[in-house]
């Protein structure tokens, strides 16, 4: 499994997040299990040559692997800083899906409603990541990294307003400062 040997049952019950639509779910089940289509899991496959496996984000990297595309692309991953910087934390992080989650879960407070919805950010950042690998594959479109940033504001927003409770202020707010709806501490 290349480096993502994470336990099964701790890692499924992580993908199946209550405020996910499945489809994110399943992306991210996939990734635990280093799985993503992404170009070395397809050459492996036989369904691509050998001769194009290189990263979409022109970062120079030979082979397009999923911890590299979603942890250590200078271009893609380059979200994580950007995320962390409108969280008001920073912080190096690890290059495997489940870990990645678990540390992200952890930046800025504990206890079970904060990690349910700090964690909503993670899911959509990791959709996004893709979606704007794709949008590149098939499309051409070219990665813009606000672009990017600005699908997870608002999918964050989304999944946390159709079904978390309670929501009181708008996603101009939520933009604004996030910390404020996460429940962690304003300023640190
Ligand atoms: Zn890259």
């Amino acid at each position: 499994m290349l480096g993502m040997h994470s336990d099964p049952d701790i890692s499924w019950a992580k993908a199946w997040h209550k405020l996910i639509p499945s489809k994110v779910s399943c992306l991210v089940w996939r990734l635990f299990q280093n799985r993503v289509a992404t170009k070395d899991n397809l050459s492996r496959r036989g369904v691509i040559g050998q001769g194009s496996l290189q990263c979409v984000g022109e970062c120079g990297v030979e082979e397009e692997s999923a911890s590299h595309l979603f942890f250590e692309c200078p271009v893609f991953a380059g979200v994580w800083y950007r995320i962390c910087k409108w969280l008001g934390v920073s912080t190096v992080f690890h290059n495997e899906g489940l870990s990645h989650l678990e540390q992200f879960e952890g930046l800025t407070g504990i206890g079970r409603v904060f990690v349910d919805r700090v964690s909503v950010i993670w899911f959509a950042s990791i959709w996004c990541i893709w979606k704007a690998r794709n949008d590149k594959v098939f499309k051409n479109k070219e990665v813009h990294i606000d672009k990017i940033i600005e699908s997870v504001k608002i999918l964050s927003w989304n999944w946390l307003k159709f079904k978390a409770s309670n929501l009181e202020y708008n996603m101009a707010h939520w933009c604004l400062n996030p910390r404020v709806y996460l429940g962690c501490p304003v300023y640190i």
